[in-house]
């Protein structure tokens, strides 16, 4: 059984590449570089070039980007989509987020529709982004809640990342809709996702967006003042990976959105993790008794689908952060 999944190089990615091969599928990624695609099969010496290998596409916003990749031999049966950009520097935000969200995913749908028929599900790598409404919480999200930003405040570099997702998302349901192809779509939709970064692709420069924080914490960067939290969702990144596989082995995941969360933190609770875990960080961690910016009052969360048909079971955060702080030090941060 054959997959293609694209931004193999991504952090996300890389995990699901070790379900994928673990689950026994023949794994083919889409990096935007040979010298990225190389790194990825050298990181997997004892996997044949049938169980791994990769293909070119440069630029996933382009028209036509996935004709070539989703031709294959043999043809894929499913497709993981989770290329998409991921950071805050923000130039031009249609050219640098809004096109290769929303064509990256429209683009590889329609590839797969004209040229491989064979390909039974699509699952998309969405987010809680997609999910929040930041002016007013509901009670508590489930997968019924829908992102109400519009393509106006998405000029806002601040909201351009959460409308990226959110408006990729909705283009993915309305194609479904609208062309009725051979084939349905599952999505994932993670908040903060931490966890070990994955040392063939990463320096001490290109930590992934959702883990620099716990690099900057163990940098040194809050000792004197915890930054704000900002979000306190999170969940565990092999968690993610999992679920994606999941959602293309379990039938039932067929047309169903997933809120992927393992639950709430604050910056202070990694910060307290970091000092029990790695006692060799305190010189660099902010003081214990730092005040905690978690509110008194919070909306829920209900993620019980992820569990009953992904058959998720939630990483604790003290494992997630304690594992995340190995990767990093491994790599010299
Ligand atoms: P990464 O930045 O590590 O991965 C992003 C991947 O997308 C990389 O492989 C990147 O390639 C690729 N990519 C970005 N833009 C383009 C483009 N224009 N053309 C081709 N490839 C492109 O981030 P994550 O692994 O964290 O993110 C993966 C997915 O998960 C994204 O869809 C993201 O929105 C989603 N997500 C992430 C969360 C998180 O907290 N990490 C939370 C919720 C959702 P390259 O390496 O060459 O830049």
């Amino acid at each position: 059984v054959k997959v293609l999944l694209t931004g193999g190089s991504g952090f996300i990615a890389a995990h699901i590449i070790d379900i994928l091969l673990q689950h026994g599928f023949d794994t083919v990624v889409t990096v935007r570089s040979e010298e990225k695609g190389n790194r990825i099969i050298e990181a997997h010496p004892e996997v044949s070039k049938k169980n791994l290998s990769y293909v070119v596409v440069k630029d996933v916003a382009k028209e036509g980007a996935f004709d070539k990749a989703i031709k294959s031999s043999p043809p894929f049966d499913y497709v993981i989509h989770t290329a998409s950009p991921f950071h805050y520097n923000v130039q031009d935000p249609v050219k640098d987020f809004l096109d290769p969200a929303i064509k990256g995913t429209t683009g590889i749908l329609k590839a797969i529709k004209e040229y491989a028929p064979t390909v039974k599900r699509v699952v998309i790598t969405s987010s809680y982004a997609a999910m929040v409404n930041g002016k007013q919480h509901p009670k508590v999200y489930s997968e019924k809640e829908w992102n109400p930003v519009t393509w106006e405040e998405a000029m806002d570099h601040s909201q351009v990342y959460r409308a990226s997702k959110t408006f990729a998302e909705k283009a993915a349901w309305a194609f479904v809709e609208k062309e009725k192809p051979n084939f349905d779509i599952a999505t994932i939709n993670p908040p903060l996702v931490f966890g070990p970064i994955v040392h063939y692709l990463n320096s001490l420069e290109t930590i992934n967006t959702s883990n620099q924080r716990t690099r900057n914490l163990i940098q040194g960067q809050m000792k004197e003042k915890l930054a704000p939290t900002g979000n306190f969702l999170w969940v565990d990144v092999r968690d993610v990976a999992l679920a994606h596989v999941k959602a293309i082995e379990v039938p039932e995941a067929g047309g169903e959105r997933f809120f992927v969360t393992a639950g709430f933190f604050s910056n202070k609770e990694l910060a307290d993790i970091a000092r029990e875990t790695h006692p060799q960080l305190e010189s660099k961690l902010p003081p214990a008794d730092s005040p905690s910016d978690f509110p008194e009052n919070i909306f829920g969360i209900d993620n019980t689908k992820s569990q009953k048909i992904l058959g998720l079971d939630y990483r604790p955060l003290k494992q997630t952060i304690s594992d995340t702080i190995d990767s990093l030090l491994a790599v010299g941060v």
